[in-house]
Order: structure tokens, then sequence, then C-alpha cells
């Protein structure tokens, strides 16, 4: 691709477009960028680019001649440096009257020429007769009116460049990028995984390239939904993946959020009633879901009150209110020793997770994974670093959590319960680092 662009002011765009990754691709031959200063042309003595403009007014308009005469040479130029028979040129000029520049526009560009003269104005602008004569196209980047081309011309050279195969390492680097795909891109972070108290989404640490794909797609439409609502009413929504994606999204939007800080503490016997609440809350969830893990009357208070006796029930809070629970026992689990299809990590001394839940109101607003980070502390506070825990093998969403959350399926088990209920769970245990 060869840019050539006509300007008063040669140094300033040239400092700019030959430095980085553009004045890299110009170092290795990819790109041929010429500023050509329009001046050297003229044909008076004062090297008069412009003159008053006729009708009165203010300002000074630039004249034709110098900006023809620069044209004749540039165009010979090229032709001369170019190897195919047919340079595909474009003489453009920069003008808030021309057509938004987009990254459409900018495809375009780079698909059907590969020269491209961008005439730079400035002043008042420039005689209409050059631009009837000799100018293809008027591009503008903005409704807004710069004090010259100069800033344009850089701004279309640049976003068409970048698109040069071999200026950027893949061409991944701009599909990906906001606008390829009428979309804006999805949030970034870099090192630290911490930063001022912000975290990084834990989705991005875990390596599941599909789960991070998908949480991609997400924040693209939410961000183009958000931020640019004029993008998103032209988006092609008819794609199965994104209309699945919009209905996560607004499911998870009419969940409430977390405006107040997370807490936890060790339950107390005067916390039994928002324990059972909550329990109730999730066993009707279970229940809607088919899931047959809490039988019958499981959990009662009786359970919660021995798990408060003993110390191991924790609570969650969102602000003083109740959110969840959980209990952590290092007692012995005698269900856990016959594990079918596979084993525990052998000769760890470890904790088992019994009885964790959130009240149906939290679901989705991210307190379960603080639920977990919360496990994973208190086993730590118990000196142990194995936490073993099992769920039922319709709770696919507890499984996912669990895995999101780095416990691995370690195999089957039976558990004891009530008459004529499903006895199998499956076994997970996690490895604290
Ligand atoms: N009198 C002109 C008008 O009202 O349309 C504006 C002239 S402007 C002050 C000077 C030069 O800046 C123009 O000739 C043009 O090259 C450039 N320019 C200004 N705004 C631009 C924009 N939004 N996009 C592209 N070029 C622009």
């Amino acid at each position: 691709m060869r840019i050539d662009i006509m300007t008063l002011f040669p140094d300033t765009v040239n400092a700019v477009l030959h430095e980085s990754i553009i004045g890299r691709a110009v170092k290795k031959g990819i790109l041929d960028i010429n500023c050509v200063q329009i001046r050297d042309f003229t044909e008076n003595k004062q090297n008069q680019v412009d003159d008053y403009p006729y009708g009165g007014g203010w300002g000074c308009v630039m004249m034709a001649q110098p900006l023809k005469s620069c044209l004749e040479h540039v165009m010979s130029t090229a032709r001369e440096n170019s190897t195919g028979e047919n340079l595909r040129s474009r003489v453009i000029y920069m003008s808030p009257q021309g057509r938004p520049f987009t990254q459409t526009e900018a495809r375009r560009l780079r698909d059907n020429y590969d020269h491209l003269v961008l005439v730079c104005g400035h002043y008042e602008g420039i005689d209409e007769r050059f631009i009837e004569e000799c100018v293809d196209e008027e591009i503008s980047i903005g409704d807004f009116v710069l004090t010259g081309g100069e800033i344009a011309a850089m701004a279309v050279a640049d976003s068409v460049c970048r698109l040069v195969p071999g200026v950027l390492a893949d061409e991944e680097c701009y599909t990906g990028e906001s606008h390829w795909d009428g979309l804006l891109e999805y949030p970034q972070y870099t090192r630290p995984e911490v930063w001022e108290g912000r975290e990084v989404p834990e989705v991005l640490l875990n390596g599941d390239h599909s789960k991070i794909e998908k949480w991609r797609r997400k924040q693209q439409l939410i961000r183009t939904r958000d931020k640019r609502p004029d993008m998103f009413a032209r988006l092609d929504l008819s794609e199965k993946e994104d209309r699945e994606l919009l209905k996560e999204i607004s499911f998870e939007e009419s969940r409430i959020k977390l405006t107040e800080p997370l807490s936890y503490r060790k339950a107390s016997m005067d916390d039994l009633d928002p324990i059972m609440a909550i329990v109730a809350d999730a066993r009707a969830v279970l229940k809607k879901r088919k899931v047959d893990q809490w039988q019958g009357d499981y959990p009662e208070a009786k359970n919660f009150v021995s798990d408060i006796e003993k110390g191991e029930c924790y609570l969650i809070f969102h602000g003083e209110e109740p959110a969840g629970f959980f209990t952590l026992s290092c007692a012995h689990e005698e269900s856990y020793d016959a594990i079918t299809d596979g084993k525990w990590t052998p000769d760890m001394e470890c904790c088992v997770l019994h009885r964790a839940a959130v009240s149906a109101k939290y679901r989705g607003t991210g307190i379960s994974s603080y639920l977990f980070r919360c496990v994973d502390e208190v086993s730590r506070s118990y000196g142990l670093r194995c936490i073993r825990t099992d769920t039922h093998r319709k709770n696919k969403s507890m499984q996912r959590l669990m895995r999101d959350r780095g416990y691995r399926y370690r195999g089957n088990i039976q558990i004891s319960c009530e008459p004529g209920h499903d006895t199998a769970r499956q076994a997970f245990e996690k490895i604290l680092k």
C-alpha cells in the first residue's frame, strides 16, 4: 500500500506516521508513506499557496494550481515506482463535508486501492475547481471542523495501514477489535491480578478458552448496547449463540447488584432463622430444577444447631443481610471412604464442605464465588489444604461453579438418604496452593 499525503506540514505528518507499528512496517517495505509539500509546487515568487476568497468573507482559500501540480508529481512518481501494471489510485480530499469515515470505510480503501492520495486543506479550505477536477471522493473524520486536514489524513492513513497484511502480527489483531463486526471490543486487563482492590474477572484466569470466548462475546454485546445504542440497533442478532447470551444478560441484570461489602463470620444460634430461610429458597430452586439433592426435610434446623455448636457453620453477608451459608467440617465423612470410578488424592488430611447455599435473590450475583473463597480461607485457618465435597449428578450449575473455583471431579460416591431417593453423588476435591 502506497500513501501520499499532500500537505503544508509534511514534517508533522511524517513524524507521526514513521513511528511505532506503522513506522516499522514502512521500514520493512510493507508500506510506502510519503508526505509531499504543496508549497514546493507554486508558480509565484512568494511561494504563496492561498489567496482571498472571491465574493469576500473570512480567511484564505488554497489555490488550485499548486494542488494540481503537486498531485501530478505524486501520480507520476507513484506510477514510476509501481511494479504492477494497473496502480489502483484514489485521490481523497480530507474535508468536514466528506463521507463519514468508519472502520468499514477503512476496509473498503484497503481492499479496493493500492495507492491513496490524501489531500490536506488548510485555512478556509481549497478552491472548489480542484475538487471537481481532481478529487475522487471526500472523507470526513467527524462532524466537527479541524484547522487543517493533517490530523484527519493521519487518522485515515493509520487506520487503513494497520489492516494491510503484515503490519500487525496477525489478522486477529484487528478482526477482534471494536467496529470490525459492528460490536465494541470486550474489556481488557493485564498484570497485576489485583490493582487498587480491583480484581481481574475470574473467568480470564482459569485458562478455559471456550468460557473466555463466551464471556468476551457477552461483554461485547453489553458494551455495545450501553455505550453505542445506535450500533446495537443495527446488529444482526439472529445467531442462536447471541440470542442465548442476550437472555443470560437480561437474567443476570434482573438480579440485584452487590452494592454493599461482602463479609462472613461464624454463625450463632441467633442465625438459625435466616439460615432456614435460605434453605427454603435453595430447596425450591432444587425442586424446580428436579435435582434430588436435598431430600425430605434435610437439612433441618437440628443439622445447623449441631454445625453451630461445633463452630463449623458460617454465614455470608451482603452488607447486613444474610445471603448464604456453608458448613466446613473437619470430621471424617464415612460415606466418602468408598469412592468408585476414581479416587481421592491419597494421604491428604482434608475438611468436608457440607450444606452450602445462597438465597435465591443472590443467585447469579457472584456471591457464590465469594462463598467459595471464604471456604478456602476457613480451610486454611483449620490448617488444611484439601477440601472435599459432593453434589448431585444433575446439579450442573453447582458442578460448573465448583470447577470454576478449582474443584476437580474425583469419582462417584453413595450417601445414605431417605428411602426412595437418589443416593448417587459426584465427588469433588480441591487442593489449595
Ligand atoms: N471552510 C471549510 C468548511 O466549512 O467546510 C472548513 C475548512 S477547515 C478550517 C480546513 C481544512 O481542514 C479543510 O480544508 C479540511 O482539509 C480539514 N478538515 C477540517 N475538518 C475536517 C474533518 N472533520 N474531516 C476531515 N478534514 C477536515
